[in-house]
């Protein structure tokens, strides 16, 4: 994971997009139906964390989750200590990554873009024309992507998450797009999260039944998280049991939302 300062613009920003409904899911429901898509659009291997319990409870009510990497996560230090880097440590972050996509219960293998990691705003067109020929193949009904302020600053997030929204507008594949928000930290070693507002956030996702899956993907991270890290976010998960989303687009899907998310609570 890169972390970079997030400019303050992108904050304010992100605070004024407000959306003044608010969803709090609470239990699980039987899986009715199988096999209702969603895509999930993330800038490294590791990015799943931020929206982890929510992958594993959508896993077992039986969605067809499909993640994108657009990088490969080749830019990072090992942090094993054996000293891989570019092309070798790509290689091992995506086998990391399908490690940690199984054990939120992902079916379907990653799908890695290969951008150069660190890069992204470079191939934003490129991006934004593949997410579209991706988004045409899987027709998801719910897109999951990062918003403005890319949750740590980070510059890879942010274009990510541009590019999702411009490919989510140009095509009628999707009826939502949430973006992954956080009011408090979801990520032990990320020195440069931003928060946002509780007013600014539309679904908050109670993961608690899903601790043990979230810890067991983080482990699969070997290159990424030292073991201090991986300690302390088994601490995190415990403690931390919701995770937040803002809903950024919304064609007609509030029956969607609450299939998969138990809406007990509706404010206006
Ligand atoms: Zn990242």
């Amino acid at each position: 994971m890169i972390i970079r300062k997030h400019k303050s613009w992108i904050t304010l920003f992100f605070l004024f997009s407000t959306i003044p409904i608010l969803f709090e899911c609470e239990s699980k429901k039987p899986v009715e139906e199988i096999g209702e898509k969603i895509c999930v659009i993330l800038a490294h291997p590791d990015d799943e964390t931020m929206v982890s319990g929510t992958l594993a409870l959508l896993s077992t009510k039986g969605c067809d989750i499909r993640v994108v990497y657009v990088t490969s996560g080749d830019d990072g230090p090992d942090e094993t200590g054996q000293g891989l880097h570019g092309e070798s440590l790509a290689k091992v972050r995506e086998q990391e990554a399908e490690a940690a996509l199984q054990a939120l219960g992902i079916q379907q293998s990653p799908i890695f873009l290969k951008v150069p990691d660190g890069h992204v705003s470079d191939r934003v067109d490129d991006l934004k024309d593949a997410l579209l020929n991706l988004l045409a193949d899987i027709e998801p009904v719910m897109i999951i992507g990062f918003g403005p302020d890319g949750m740590t600053g980070d510059w890879d997030h942010t274009m990510t998450g541009l590019a999702t929204d411009v490919a989510f507008d140009l095509t009628d594949s999707g009826k939502l797009l949430l973006h992954m928000a956080q009011t408090e930290r979801l990520i032990p070693i990320s020195e440069t999260s931003v928060f946002v507002s509780e007013l600014a956030v539309d679904l908050r996702v109670n993961v608690a039944d899903y601790t043990a899956q979230r810890v067991h993907a983080f482990d699969a991270h070997h290159t990424q998280f030292p073991r201090r890290a991986r300690i302390a976010y088994k601490v995190l998960a415990h403690t931390r049991k919701t995770e937040e989303f803002i809903i950024s687009r919304n064609r007609n899907a509030e029956n969607f939302l609450r299939k998969y998310f138990d809406a007990g609570t509706l404010k206006k």
